[in-house]
Formats: structure tokens, C-alpha cells, sequence
């Protein structure tokens, strides 16, 4: 019987999810036994499109169907949580099991506090992230890094720090995340400012970290966080699934390896944040990288935070409708209202028509704001500063004292 905080090894028990399975097929397995014993009426999960390049979001009714998601694809970079609410009604009409990188969770935890996603109808596999590449930066990279031909690849990998590519004729080759990512290759920018490497949000935390000796790589480390994941490794034990007790050993594998990725995480934030300077100098290249920007809309579709039915950047005495590109004023409110809960999933930077470094910019900030308030957004449910401001008393204070702060949150006792 699991609970709560245990941790496992697990594998398929079936010999084909197994052997096609990632790390042994126990996120599949997981999956397929979910929807067959009712505990969801459907999966969301990822599977290769065209090529391995392609990750395609695949919502599955039939459990038959979920082998063909089996595998990891380093290079999805979807953000599943506001496909979750814009094409799935938020989980509000069905129950979903789901796989979740990091960003995922904590865009859910998000759009769960805005009553966009219903967590009760949802079990949530989430899975350690060392890292994703964009799917046209990895094509370059293939190309100019490892002279390879991007079509040649049939598959990827991430393994002992190194980024390795197999061709259709067998030939492996692999460079070290390190070398590539010194070059400007590698991982997504955010990914490497990114500190959520173990998604102890979701139910369950899946990845290969901590799996040694003869189950390295045909096993799964499970660290079950949730009593609904209890729940479902329990009753898929010996089902669908085999367990064992990892070793001390391996629990201390994968406790320094999660360690020395959050070092490596805060190297990179003061890197990249250290770049854009402080204050002026800071607004003055904002403003110089947004004033490109073509108003694609792109950043806000698929921000998780951004959710509003009518935008406040569409409203015409904010922004003029008619002008490309947009004043910075377009930008300003998208800061504003976001930036205190920005998760870092790097959507409104990789899919900007403009390759404006948005993600940078708005992480830059959010980490500003939880210097000052404390708020950490994506680790629980907890609200926002500014969800705790009561707009109509703080305009009324501002119009009696003449104060110019419409939101007093500096005073004693807010
Ligand atoms: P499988 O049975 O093969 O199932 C894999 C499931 O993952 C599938 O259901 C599929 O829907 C889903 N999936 C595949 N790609 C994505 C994606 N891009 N986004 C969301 N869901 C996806 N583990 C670590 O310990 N350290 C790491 O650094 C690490 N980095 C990872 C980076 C990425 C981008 C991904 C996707 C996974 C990473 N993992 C990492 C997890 C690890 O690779 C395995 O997914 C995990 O061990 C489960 O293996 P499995 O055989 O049980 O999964
Ligand atoms: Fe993984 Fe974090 Fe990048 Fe998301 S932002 S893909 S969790 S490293
Ligand atoms: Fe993700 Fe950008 Fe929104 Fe932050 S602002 S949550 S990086 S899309
Ligand atoms: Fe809502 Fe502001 Fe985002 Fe527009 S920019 S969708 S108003 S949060
Ligand atoms: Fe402007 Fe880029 Fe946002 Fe498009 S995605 S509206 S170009 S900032």
C-alpha cells in the first residue's frame, strides 16, 4: 500500500510498454490502467508527431491508444495546462489523468487559483525536467553543432549531462549540454534559469534520476505526492505496474542530482539577469527589444496567466487598436498583471513572432516581487498580493487622501 511521501522504483509489468517506455513504461502503464479501471474518463498526453521534432498534445479515450505516446520528447515544449482549460473546459466536464513537466504544474496551480481548471477531476503525472530544446533551435543545432542532418534523427536523449542524437543508421553522437549551451545552443533559456526539476505539485513525480544499478534505465523513480497518487499506485500495483524500495544509495543519487540542478539553475539566473542591467538601463533595452513587437498576440494566447475574455490591451483608450507596432503601453499591462504570478514557462518568448526575450523580461520581475512580497507562484495554492486588494476601497482611499498609490501595499497591517 503507497502513500504519501514514499518513493519507488516501477515499471510496466506489460513487456512491450517495458521496452518502448522511456525509463520501463510505468508513466504508460500508470495512464492505461487509470482509464481502464475508471479512475478517468480520458488521458491527455504527448506523442510524436511528424517527427521527433513535432510533440502533439493527444487527448485518448481508448486505452489501446496510449502506448503510442510512450517516450520522452525533449523537444515539446507545449504548455499543457491552457490546452487543459481552453480546449477541455478546464476539466470542468471530464476526469483527466495528464503528464506534466514542471512548468506545466505550476501553470496549473495558476490557472487553478483563477477558477480556470478544475484539480479535483484531474490526476496529475508529473515529470522531472532537466530541461526541453526548442524544436527550431534543435534543428539548427543538429545541423551546425553535430553536422548532422535534423531528418537523419530518429531519436534523442539527455543523458550523464550530455545531449545525444541517434541517426536511422545507428550512429550516435553526443556533446555536452555544457559546450552547447556556452555556444548559445542547448536548452530553452528559461529551461536553464528553471528550478522546478522534481514537480512535487502533481500527484505523482516521475523520472529516471536516482534509478542505479540493473534497473537504470528500465525503471522510473516514483515520489508520490498526493494521496490521489497513492491511490492510484496502490491499486496498479502488481496490475500494471512492479515496485521496489530504491537503495539509500539511490535516494542520495537522486537528492545531488536535483542539488546540483538547482545550483546550476541559480547560475544561470544571475547570468541572464545580470545581462539586462538595473533600472534605466534595464527599462531603456525593454523598450528597444518590445518596440519590434508586430501585436501577433501570441504571448498572451498562451500565457497560462492570461486567461481574461476581454484583454485590456484590446481596449482602445489603453492602446491604440490601430497602431503596429503596438506603444509600450501593450506591454506595460501585460507586465503588470502578470508579473507577480509569471511561472517561467517561456511560452510568450519562443512562440513571439519577434524573438522578443518576453519570458526574460517578465521572470526578471516576478523574481523582483517575490523579493519584496514573498510570493512564490506555482508551489500551492496560495494567492497573489494583488488578489488580496480590494479595488473599489483602494480607489476610495486614493480620491480621500489624495495619495497617488492606488494600491497601498507598502503600508503597515496590509
Ligand atoms: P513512458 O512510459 O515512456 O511515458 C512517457 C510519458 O511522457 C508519455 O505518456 C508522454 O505523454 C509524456 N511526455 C513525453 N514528452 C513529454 C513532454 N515534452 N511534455 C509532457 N509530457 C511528455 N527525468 C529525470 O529524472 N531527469 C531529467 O532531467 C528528465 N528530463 C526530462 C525532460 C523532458 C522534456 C521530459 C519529457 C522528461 C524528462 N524526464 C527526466 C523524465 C523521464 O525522461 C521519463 O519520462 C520518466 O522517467 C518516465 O519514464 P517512463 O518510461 O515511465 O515513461
Ligand atoms: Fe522543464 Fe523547467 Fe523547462 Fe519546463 S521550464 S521544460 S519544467 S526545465
Ligand atoms: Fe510563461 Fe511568459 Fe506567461 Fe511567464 S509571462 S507565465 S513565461 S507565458
Ligand atoms: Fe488578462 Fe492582462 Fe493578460 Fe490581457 S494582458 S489577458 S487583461 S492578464
Ligand atoms: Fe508582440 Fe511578441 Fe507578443 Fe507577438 S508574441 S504580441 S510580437 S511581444
Amino acid at each position: 500500500m503507497a502513500a504519501k511521501g514514499d518513493m519507488l522504483w516501477a515499471w510496466a509489468k506489460d513487456g512491450n510498454m517495458l521496452d518502448n517506455g522511456e525509463c520501463g513504461g510505468a508513466v504508460t502503464a500508470l495512464l492505461k490502467f487509470a482509464l481502464e479501471s475508471g479512475a478517468v474518463d480520458a488521458v491527455l498526453a504527448v506523442k510524436k508527431g511528424v517527427d521527433l521534432y513535432d510533440a502533439q498534445p493527444v487527448l485518448i479515450t481508448k486505452p489501446e491508444d496510449i502506448a503510442q505516446c510512450a517516450g520522452s520528447l525533449h523537444c515539446g515544449t507545449l504548455l499543457i495546462p491552457k490546452i487543459i482549460k481552453k480546449y477541455f473546459d478546464g476539466a470542468n466536464r471530464m476526469k483527466i489523468a495528464v503528464t506534466m513537466k514542471g512548468c506545466d504544474a505550476k501553470a496549473l496551480y495558476e490557472l487553478a487559483k483563477r477558477n480556470q481548471v478544475n484539480l479535483d477531476n484531474l490526476i496529475t503525472i508529473g515529470l522531472n525536467c532537466g530541461g526541453s530544446v526548442s524544436p527550431i533551435e534543435a534543428r539548427i543545432m543538429i545541423q551546425e553543432k553535430f553536422g548532422l542532418n535534423p531528418d537523419d534523427i530518429v531519436k534523442e536523449e539527455i543523458d550523464k549531462g550530455q545531449f545525444i542524437v541517434i541517426t536511422k543508421s545507428g550512429e550516435h553522437k553526443g556533446i555536452k549540454i555544457d559546450e552547447l549551451e556556452e555556444e548559445g545552443y542547448g536548452r530553452r533559456l528559461n529551461c536553464q534559469r528553471c528550478k522546478t526539476k522534481i514537480p512535487r505539485q502533481c500527484d505523482l513525480a516521475c523520472g529516471n534520476w536516482g534509478v542505479i544499478g540493473d534497473k537504470a534505465g528500465k525503471a522510473t523513480f516514483v515520489e508520490v505526492c498526493s494521496d490521489k497518487g497513492a491511490d492510484l499506485v496502490t491499486k496498479a500495483t502488481g496490475k500494471a505496474i512492479e515496485t521496489e524500495v530504491p537503495s539509500p544509495a539511490a535516494l542520495s543519487i537522486r537528492g545531488k542530482v536535483e542539488g546540483a540542478m538547482l545550483k546550476l539553475g541559480d547560475k544561470c539566473r544571475n547570468a541572464q539577469f545580470e545581462k539586462l542591467g538595473d533600472g534605466k538601463k534595464r527599462l531603456d533595452y525593454i523598450m528597444e527589444q518590445t518596440s519590434r513587437c508586430i501585436k501577433c498576440y501570441q504571448c498572451i494566447e498562451n500565457c497560462p496567466i492570461c486567461y481574461c475574455v476581454e484583454c485590456s490591451t484590446k481596449k482602445p483608450h489603453l492602446v491604440d487598436s490601430g497602431a503596429v507596432n503596438p506603444p509600450f503601453m501593450f506591454h506595460l499591462i501585460r507586465y503588470s498583471h502578470v508579473a507577480d504570478s509569471c511561472v517561467n514557462c517561456g511560452q510568450c518568448q519562443e512562440l513571439c513572432a519577434m524573438d522578443i526575450p518576453n519570458a526574460l523580461f517578465m521572470h526578471a520581475l516576478q523574481m523582483e516581487m517575490q523579493e519584496m512580497f514573498g510570493h512564490e507562484p506555482g508551489v500551492n495554492m496560495e494567492l497573489p498580493v494583488l488578489a488580496y486588494v480590494e479595488e473599489s476601497a483602494e480607489r476610495k482611499r486614493l480620491s480621500d487622501t489624495g495619495s497617488d498609490q492606488i494600491f497601498n501595499i507598502f503600508s503597515e497591517g496590509a
